[in-house]
């Protein structure tokens, strides 16, 4: 190794203490600056900032560093107006006015195009925001706990397993905190055990509040340890006097010692066993169970974006690929001739169909199995897609999915992503046979670092 090189890495060390220059945003939300042409990462630190901060990691590639002071102060820097923002792990760009976080989402999604897909100048336009970027959120699911003797519910803190008591939360629908707060009230008036991780004793684990913007019914799930609830009766009555608006009271059963939040258990405690929920001209039926997107508002100008990306006549062969509940295959359904749409997990392909049935889209199928292995197998028996819309999860596509695209080479590739880095990287493979069009972020998560987009890819000869 070169003499100079070796002196550079081990410029950074645990410890030291140095003036950055912040340059951009990373996309956990974190400043990012250099020092000696290395990358550190600067949670709360803001672009344009000129920080002072301590390094708290030292690895090859990069270092993360703690914000001591804040030297030169940027203009979209705003006071946080949630008092446990520091503490609790939902968001982490409350410290940054609305204008400059969208902004920002929009230079992620442009800086991972240009990084791994090496385009130039990526079409990608500003983001679409929300008018009041706050009470969003349709679902709180709070983890149950004792600290000093006392019943908390809430988030864990970031990287970390200390739950935060959540009193309110400004991105939660208001109706979701007053059932959280009311439910969390009278566990302990009635002594109903909360769960304890370590010991695996006790009852009450998570509490899911879920609220359906369009009709303002709302439902409580109790999460809990075992199928017996001390005093249930008693527990049923109160939620019920003191929520008069709760539509569904369900159970889900969880024994395991698992970080995953459901068991496989649910039961209805009392009233109907789902909500009814509106998202445009579309029904559903949510049961506790239920995928449904988090923020309502936002997932109907998501969807308009694939729609317009789609570009549908009525005559085309739209695949769905990881349609999840069908929503966006239900939306593009009276626009195509046919929709048919591929989900891994059985329960929410029969959801899917129930919602093709409840919406009479008898033009639309859902189909369990993986996209990369089910969309192969239909092209062999001959199924030609004009548009293929995918949604994967944060790993992006399947290799054997991309071959298939590259196989099939359906006229439109329309890829809704929660992850810009995949995004690109997906990109770059299927930009042999097609050409970026358009790329519209919007934003799902305000105050959080999450960007969602929306690309529209057409293939080369129909561009
Ligand atoms: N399009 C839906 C949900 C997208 S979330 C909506 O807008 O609401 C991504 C979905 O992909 C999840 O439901 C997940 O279960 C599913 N999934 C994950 N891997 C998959 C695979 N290999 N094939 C098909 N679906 C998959």
């Amino acid at each position: 190794m070169p003499k100079h090189k070796k002196e550079q890495e081990a410029t950074i060390r645990v410890g030291q203490q140095m003036t950055l220059t912040i340059k951009s945003l990373g996309i956990n939300g974190e400043g990012i600056g250099y020092f000696k042409r290395k990358i550190v990462f600067v949670e709360g630190a803001l672009p344009g900032e000129v920080v002072h901060a301590e390094v708290t990691e030292a690895r090859e590639k990069y270092a993360t560093a703690r914000l001591l002071r804040v030297v030169e102060k940027s203009a979209s820097r705003t006071v946080p107006p949630c008092p446990v923002y520091k503490e609790c792990g939902g968001c982490s760009l409350q410290h940054m006015d609305y204008a400059a976080q969208l902004a920002s989402k929009q230079e992620i999604v442009i800086e991972s195009l240009r990084k791994y897909a090496r385009l130039p100048d990526p079409p990608v336009a500003p983001t679409i925001g929300m008018d009041n970027p706050w009470s969003y959120r349709n679902k709180a699911q709070f983890q149950v706990g004792k600290q000093n003797g006392k019943l908390i519910a809430g988030l864990y803190q970031a990287g970390s397993h200390r739950l935060v008591d959540l009193e309110g939360c400004l991105v939660q629908h208001e109706a979701t905190t007053k059932i959280v707060q009311a439910a969390k009230k009278i566990i302990e008036e009635l002594g109903i055990p909360v769960y304890d991780e370590r010991k695996r004793t006790g009852v009450i684990r998570t509490i899911v509040a879920r609220v359906a913007f369009a009709t303002g019914e709302t439902q409580l799930t109790l999460v809990t340890a075992t199928k017996e609830i001390p005093r249930v009766k008693e527990l049923i009555l109160e939620l019920r006097t003191r929520l008069p608006e709760l539509v569904s009271i369900a159970q889900n059963v969880n024994p395991q010692k698992t970080s995953l939040i459901f068991g496989n258990q649910t039961v209805s405690l009392w009233g109907r066993p789902s909500i009814a929920e509106k998202l445009g001209e579309l029904s559903f039926d949510l049961s506790a169970r239920a995928f449904f997107q988090l923020n309502p508002e936002q997932t109907k100008k998501l969807y308009d974006e694939v729609k317009k990306a789609a570009a549908l006549t009525g005559k085309e062969l739209v695949l769905d690929l990881y349609c999840g509940t069908g929503t966006i295959g239900l939306w593009l359904a009276p626009y195509a001739r046919e929709v048919r749409g591929i989900e891994l997990i059985p329960e929410a392909v029969e959801d899917a169909n129930r919602n093709a049935a409840r919406n009479q889209a008898t033009n639309a199928s859902f189909h369990t199995g993986r996209a990369e292995v089910l969309m192969p197998k239909w092209a062999k028996q001959g199924t030609r897609p004009d548009v293929v819309v995918v949604d994967p999860p944060r790993t992006g596509l399947d290799d054997a999915l991309i071959r298939s695209l590259l196989d099939v080479q359906p006229k439109r590739i329309v890829y809704v992503s929660c992850n810009p880095s995949t995004l690109a990287k997906d990109v770059a493979k299927l930009l042999q046979r097609y050409e970026v069009v358009s790329v519209q972020p919007v934003d799902m998560f305000p105050h959080t670092s999450h960007v969602e987009c929306c690309s529209l890819l057409v293939r080369k000869d129909e561009f």
